[in-house]
């Protein structure tokens, strides 16, 4: 479904990410782990466009998106829940969600229904800022608002970051129900390397911009580079 090959992206002089290849078949969640800085988020913006790639392409069904436009990219089914979630503060639950509809398809409150059923607290909150939200409660606001779109592919970054162990339960069960019960591929960014591979079927590892390991969520979960790196402690 997702194809990158031999990716490169450059921030003026400084290339954060090396001839990285990473694949997502359609019905995955594959997860991106890596220490801070390893270039796991630019990966993620570079599909949108922000860095463009210095090398390399981006294929998405087959098709090369590397040098469209984001706004382009968001009609191919693609949506990012990007780092820390940007919802629009001062807006009501409601009309963040609403923002997030861009399907056309006039199935608006059909699926305000279904995020409400999947989010309660969303639909208890509705008219509320969305800036007065806890942290948790804003990440599935994000989350929600990128699902109203439709997207077959969803790629979230960094979900799990700063919130309380409550919340990150419950964000990694909805990442695996939306993946489950709705078919949906998931390109999941995570430093919680411990959650994201044993939702994930597959994984890759990022140190400074290249791709160090790959393999299956369990596998990754028992490699000793694995868990010395990244699982100490866990
Ligand atoms: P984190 O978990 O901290 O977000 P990351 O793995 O997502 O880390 P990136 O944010 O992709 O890493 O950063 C990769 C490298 O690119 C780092 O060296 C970082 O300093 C650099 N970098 C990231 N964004 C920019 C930017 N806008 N301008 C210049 N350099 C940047």
């Amino acid at each position: 479904m997702l194809k990158i090959s031999e990716l490169s992206a450059h921030y003026g002089s400084v290339q954060a990410l090396h001839h990285v290849n990473v694949q997502v078949n359609e019905g995955e969640i594959v997860t991106l782990i890596g220490a801070n800085g390893a270039g796991k988020s630019t990966l993620m913006n570079t599909i949108f466009g922000y860095p463009r790639a210095s090398g390399g392409s981006i294929a998405f069904e087959g098709r090369d998106i590397t040098k469209r436009p984001s706004h382009e990219i968001a009609k191919f089914d693609i949506a990012i829940v990007p780092e820390g979630r940007r919802i629009f503060q001062r807006m009501t639950v409601m009309e963040n969600l609403l923002m997030g509809d861009t399907s056309r398809d006039r199935r608006t409150s059909q699926d305000l229904e279904r995020m409400v059923g999947m989010f309660p607290i969303l639909g208890n909150r509705a008219s509320q800022r969305a800036g007065t939200l806890s942290g948790g409660e804003q990440q599935m606001l994000a989350i929600a608002r990128a699902l109203m779109s439709h997207p077959r592919l969803l790629l979230l970054d960094e979900p799990s970051l700063g919130l309380a162990p409550i919340y990150i339960k419950k964000i990694f069960s909805v990442i695996r129900e939306l993946n489950t019960q709705y078919g949906m591929t998931v390109l999941l960014v995570e430093q919680n390397a411990h959650h994201a591979l044993r939702v994930a079927h597959r994984g890759y590892v990022l140190q400074h911009g290249h791709i160090a390991l790959e393999g299956d969520g369990r596998s990754l979960l028992a490699d000793p580079a694995v868990r010395a790196a990244y699982l100490e402690g866990d």
